[in-house]
C-alpha cells in the first residue's frame, strides 16, 4: 500500500510542534528500496524513522528549490546515510538551482567530510519546464512543473504509484497557479501550501480553490505559519469540504 508521510508541515517560522515542510512516499509492498523523500529543510531522516521508515529504504531525494527551509538539512542527511553504512550512491533530483544549492551546503563541510566514506551523490537535473520527468523507477513516476514562487525557481510535483494508478500532488511553495491544477488533476491527495496570501505563497482558501478545480479527493494543508487560524481552515472548507491541516509527521494511505 503506498503511503504519504508529512514529515514536516511548517513554514520557516511556524508553530512549536511543526518543523519545515518535508514529504516522503513509501511502499512497503515493493521488493526494492522505494522511499522517496522530498526536501530536507531540517532532519528528514529523523522524521522518517519516527514514522516507521528505514534509512536503507531511501531510494532518492527530490529537492524542489533553493530556500533554506527546503535544503539546509542536506549535510545532516548525508552524515546520517554515511554513519548508517549506506554504500550505494544516493540519487539527488532537482532543477539546476536546487541542485547547486545542496551542492554548496554540502561542500561547506568539505574540510571535515574529506575523510568520510559517505555515499556518492548521483545528481539528476530536472528541466525547469512543465511536465518534466523527475523520477521513473518503480513503483513511482514523478512529474515536475514550474510553480509561481516569485523570483525563486521552484517546482511542484505529481507522484504516481504505478501498481495502483493512484497519485499524490504537492504544490511546494507557490502563489495559486494553474500548474498545480494540472499536476493534481484527479489525484487522491493534494498537499498544498497555506502560508498565507501574497509574498509568493497561498492562503488556505486559495489552496481549496485549486483542489476543487483539480478534482482531487482530499486536500492537506502544509507550510503552515506560526498562527494557523482556524478561520482559515473554515474558509477553505467552504470551498472544498474535504480539507484538513496536515498532521505533523502524519501518515496517509492513498492507494486503492
Ligand atoms: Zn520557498
Amino acid at each position: 500500500m503506498p503511503t504519504l508521510h508529512l514529515l514536516g508541515t511548517g513554514a520557516a517560522v511556524s508553530e512549536p510542534h511543526r518543523t519545515t515542510t518535508m514529504l516522503a512516499v513509501a511502499d512497503d509492498d515493493h521488493p526494492e528500496p522505494a522511499t522517496l523523500l522530498i526536501d530536507c529543510g531540517s532532519d528528514a531522516l529523523q522524521r522518517l524513522r519516527e514514522a516507521g521508515g528505514r534509512y536503507e529504504d531511501v531510494a532518492g531525494i527530490i529537492v524542489t528549490h533553493a530556500h533554506p527551509d527546503h535544503t539546509s538539512g542536506f549535510p545532516l542527511f548525508m552524515e546520517k546515510l554515511w554513519l548508517s553504512g549506506r554504500e550505494r550512491p544516493i540519487p539527488v533530483i532537482g532543477i539546476q538551482s536546487a541542485l547547486d544549492q545542496v551542492q554548496r551546503v554540502w561542500e561547506a563541510f568539505a574540510p571535515i567530510t574529506v575523510d568520510w566514506d559517505a555515499p556518492d551523490i548521483a545528481f539528476h537535473r530536472v528541466d525547469h519546464v512543465p511536465g518534466a520527468t523527475a523520477w521513473d523507477e518503480a513503483p513511482w513516476t514523478v512529474e515536475a512543473s514550474p510553480v509561481d514562487h516569485g523570483d525563486m525557481p521552484n517546482v511542484g510535483v505529481r507522484i504516481e504509484h504505478g501498481p495502483s494508478g493512484d497519485a499524490v500532488a504537492y504544490s511546494c511553495d507557490t502563489a495559486p497557479t494553474d500548474a498545480v491544477v494540472d499536476l493534481a488533476h484527479g489525484a487522491s491527495l493534494l498537499v498544498h501550501e497555506a502560508t498565507g496570501a501574497g509574498h509568493n505563497h497561498s492562503s488556505a482558501e486559495q489552496a481549496a480553490q485549486i483542489a476543487k478545480r483539480a478534482g482531487v479527493e482530499r486536500l492537506l494543508l502544509v507550510h503552515l505559519p506560526e498562527a494557523s487560524d482556524p478561520g482559515d481552515l473554515a474558509a477553505a472548507r467552504q470551498v472544498f469540504p474535504n480539507t484538513d491541516l496536515g498532521t505533523e509527521n502524519g501518515t496517509y494511505a492513498f492507494g486503492t
